[in-house]
């Protein structure tokens, strides 16, 4: 049964690229594993993450995530059954949320800023699925396309 889970958070210290590659690094090496895919989204010192795939593994995945003391906060926004993934060609993408351009950001908020704690789960999810359709997600490395 594959599920999409949907969750912001707050960053205890400033999102720098060492806090980042160490996210990253450990999510490409277990995902896989679990056949977890998704992306995620950081700006405002907030993360934006889209998590796909078994419900258990999602599941088991999302408590550890809420336990890691590097953010607070975190707040479910959308969670649903599916029958396909939005994030297939992830192992976990991401997207600066300063290099997305205003217009896509309004699209979906009130402010060109992220703040998924301020918007509809569905609008966060829409907006991260323009940014895969739109080409703005980009590797643990920065290259575009899947990983
Ligand atoms: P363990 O004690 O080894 O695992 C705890 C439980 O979670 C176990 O049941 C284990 O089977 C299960 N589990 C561990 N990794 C996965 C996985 N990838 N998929 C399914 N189940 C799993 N870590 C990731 O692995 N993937 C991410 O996408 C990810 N995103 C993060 C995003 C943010 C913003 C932050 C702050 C952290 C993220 N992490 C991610 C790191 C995560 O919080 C944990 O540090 C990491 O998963 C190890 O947790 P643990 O030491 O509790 O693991």
């Amino acid at each position: 049964m594959l599920v999409r889970l949907l969750y912001a958070s707050r960053a205890r210290q400033a999102i720098d690229a060492a806090l980042l590659d160490a996210i990253l690094a450990t999510s490409l090496e277990r995902n896989p594993r679990h056949g977890i895919t998704g992306v995620l989204c950081h700006g405002n010192g907030i993360f934006l993450q889209a998590l796909e795939g078994d419900r258990q593994d999602v599941s088991q995945l999302f408590q550890a995530i809420a336990r890691d003391p590097r953010h607070h906060d975190v707040t479910l926004l959308h969670f649903e059954e599916t029958c396909t993934r939005d994030f297939a060609g992830w192992a976990m993408g991401q997207v600066n949320a300063a290099r997305i351009n205003t217009a896509t950001l309004l699209k979906f908020s009130a402010r060109a800023e992220l703040d998924p704690y301020r918007t509809c789960g569905a609008a966060s999810l829409a907006l991260l699925k323009e940014l895969i359709a739109g080409a703005s997600v980009v590797s643990r490395t920065g290259e575009r396309g899947r990983h």
